[in-house]
């Protein structure tokens, strides 16, 4: 069991890739949780159904930003589909653990990208 926050999860706590917001996005998904106040959107640019661009913004603790980075390096690139099936366990992987009192909120980024795509979706139909 991890404990503490290991060096994957400071590095895209410290320099997060894909943070800010997005002009124009195709779709938005926003997502909170309760139990440390993050509040986690996630913006999409889509593309012949493939996920062209994606950052986040988040008011969230340091595991929140830091899974929602790396969520979005796993999600850049791939298609509706495969985005979501993304999960908090794929996310928790490539960070090389996350504390487990913490596991919650690498679901909050997952989550969000879920319901943008599904928000992408329902526009469309
Ligand atoms: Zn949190």
């Amino acid at each position: 069991m991890v404990n503490k926050y290991g060096k994957e999860v400071m590095k895209h706590f410290t320099s997060p890739e894909f943070m800010g917001e997005m002009k124009n996005p195709s779709a938005v998904g926003e997502l909170g949780n309760m139990k440390c106040g993050d509040i986690m959107k996630i913006y999409l640019k889509i593309f012949e159904g493939k996920i062209e661009d994606i950052s986040f913004q988040t008011f969230g603790c340091v595991a929140a930003i830091a899974s929602s980075d790396v969520l979005c390096e796993l999600a850049k690139g791939k298609s509706l589909e495969e985005a979501k099936k993304i999960t908090n366990k794929m996310i928790i992987e490539k960070l090389g653990g996350l504390p487990s009192i913490k596991e919650h909120c690498s679901v909050l980024g997952a989550g969000a990208l879920k319901k943008a795509v599904e928000n992408y979706e329902s526009k469309k139909k």
